[in-house]
């Protein structure tokens, strides 16, 4: 979660959400839906007539064992790859780009070196050209057949908070302001999804953070029991493959903020077992043992911060430094065994707020093997433009979240709720994808193609760009990176391989240091 709880994260404004008029965004935003009516993909899609297939039987599923739709999914895969879209783009593998272009108005460069990867492509457009009505149903097309056959992870979930709050579920329309639901992950074509724990900073002062983390994991169970149909859940890399071949979206759990495990080993563990497989190490809120961004209290780690890591590590929990300081940020570098995972954060060099990487972390992740999944928050985007904006409506606003403060001061969850409803009715004017995307390009030529992803924080945020304001407009990213010329390859990485060699790599790494959870494992605490 960001921008909902992120008032810090610029200056001074109390952020707000927008407004979630969903049957609206329909309209205005045309997405690439992954389940939309065959009829519509007639005239240029045969090539993946096979795929839509597999898209179908996902709809019809219910009767099917999982053995017989695993047989068909490999037999279905395996004739539709050659007739994919990447035929149509036959660039070489190029993977580290130079810089491309001249950048919007950001704190960035000016370098204007064409990308390797534009140049690959056929003739390339700017952002600004339009492209023929053809010419972009037949990029859709291929987005659509490329979403089909990646596997698609998002990171960073918080559809988790009315869902243990309210007992949503996700079978139903979400509440205001709340997006994200089953019909439309089916729509983005995702795969797997991590449910953000997100533990408010209230519960370490007031108790209870271990036991709402716990209330947090029961509710994502209870909706995979609900939906045993469509969702399943995953402990494990290979967990999400075989998900996908029994179309069904994987649900995995990542703690947000460490002091969730007050401050013992031995909860870290209970957490592993019950399945959670990432834990970021603070929330904006610095903890016993981690700083949080912008802050320096135990200058990055304390050495039990240290045996955190190292017990992370040892279980096979991915290690998430979104959020946390730059100094715990390469002190977690240097400790980490494994790969390590910023599971919703952006380029500090397109958008400079301190939840964003700077380049010289960006090459010490690509050095670990590390990913960064890349955040959609608007702010998170582009605060040049958007702080201003954002910072004007905390203040049109601030009498009214005031009194919501004082009214809910002992219910942190229900003053977050109201305090979301408020502001969900002032959005801010959106940002274009193109802003987004950029984030990509600029990892991409930092750190390298294989150490990017994405991480949208959905439910989590309030403001998002055009066309990638929920789980279902995925499809768009896909479109607007083979509008710069991507691979299907490169393309796939990015939507969620990467993620996919990192959690294994970390699982590779806990098998070598021990076979048990508890084992040789610390039972240290910090008792206060
Ligand atoms: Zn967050």
């Amino acid at each position: 979660m960001t921008a909902r709880r992120v008032r810090d994260s610029h200056a001074g404004g109390i952020r707000l959400r927008q407004v979630r008029d969903l049957p609206r965004i329909r309209v205005a935003e045309p997405v690439v839906g992954m389940n939309s009516d065959p009829q519509q993909c007639s005239r240029s899609c045969t090539a993946s007539n096979t795929t839509l297939f597999v898209v179908n039987l996902y709809a019809m599923k219910r009767g099917l064992s999982p053995f017989i739709s695993c047989l068909v999914a490999l037999a279905i895969n395996a004739a539709a790859i050659p007739a994919g879209a990447q035929n149509n783009n036959p660039k070489p593998k190029t993977t580290q780009g130079t810089s491309r272009k001249q950048t919007q108005g950001t704190t960035t460069q000016a370098k204007a070196k064409p990308s390797p990867r534009a140049v690959a492509s056929p003739p390339r457009r700017s952002s600004a050209e339009k492209t023929t009505p053809k010419g972009n149903e037949s990029l859709q097309q291929r987005a659509l057949a490329i979403q089909r056959r990646a596997i698609v992870v998002d990171t960073h979930n918080d559809i988790t908070t009315p869902m243990t709050n309210d007992d949503f579920d996700l079978g139903g329309d979400p509440p205001v302001p709340y997006r994200t639901n089953i019909e439309r992950m089916k729509k983005g074509g995702l795969n797997a999804i991590f449910f953000s724990l997100y533990i408010k900073p209230w519960y370490v002062k007031n108790g209870g953070a271990a036991r709402r983390t716990l209330d947090m994991i029961d509710s994502v169970y209870r909706a995979v029991e609900r939906h045993p149909n469509e969702l399943m859940l995953a402990n494990s890399a290979a967990d999400i493959r075989r998900a996908k071949f029994q179309f069904k979206i994987a649900c995995l759990m990542g703690i947000e903020g460490g002091h969730a495990i007050e401050n013992s080993l031995p909860t870290l563990r209970e957490f592993y077992r019950l399945g959670v497989r990432y834990m970021t190490l603070t929330w904006n809120n610095t903890n016993d043992w981690a700083d949080a961004r912008g802050d320096n209290t135990h200058n990055g780690l304390t050495d039990f911060g240290r045996e955190v890591v190292r017990e992370m590590n040892r279980l096979g929990m991915l290690v998430d430094i979104s959020h946390v300081s730059d100094k715990t940020m390469s002190d977690v570098l240097d400790v980490s065994k494994a790969p390590v995972i910023a599971s919703h954060s952006s380029a500090r060099a397109l958008s400079n707020v301190q939840r964003n990487i700077p380049d010289d972390l960006l090459k010490r992740i690509a050095k670990n093997g590390g990913v960064v999944q890349v955040n959609f928050y608007s702010l998170f985007v582009d605060q040049k433009t958007v702080a201003p904006q954002a910072d004007a409506r905390g203040e049109k606003l601030r009498a009214q979240q005031e009194a919501l403060s004082t009214k809910y001061a002992n219910d942190p969850e229900r003053l977050a709720e109201e305090s979301d409803k408020l502001e969900a009715q002032y959005p801010l004017p959106p940002l274009p994808i193109s802003k987004l995307i950029d984030h990509i390009d600029h990892i991409v030529e930092v750190a390298g193609i294989d150490h990017v992803g994405l991480g949208p924080d959905f439910d989590g945020a309030n403001d998002f760009p055009q066309g990638a304001r929920d789980v279902s407009m995925l499809p768009n990213i896909t479109v607007e990176l083979l509008k710069r010329g991507y691979s299907e390859q490169d393309i796939q990485k990015i939507l969620g391989g990467n993620f996919l060699r990192v959690f294994s790599q970390a699982e590779m790494v806990a098998r070598k240091m021990s076979r048990t959870i508890s084992g040789g494992g610390s039972t240290r605490r910090i008792n206060r």
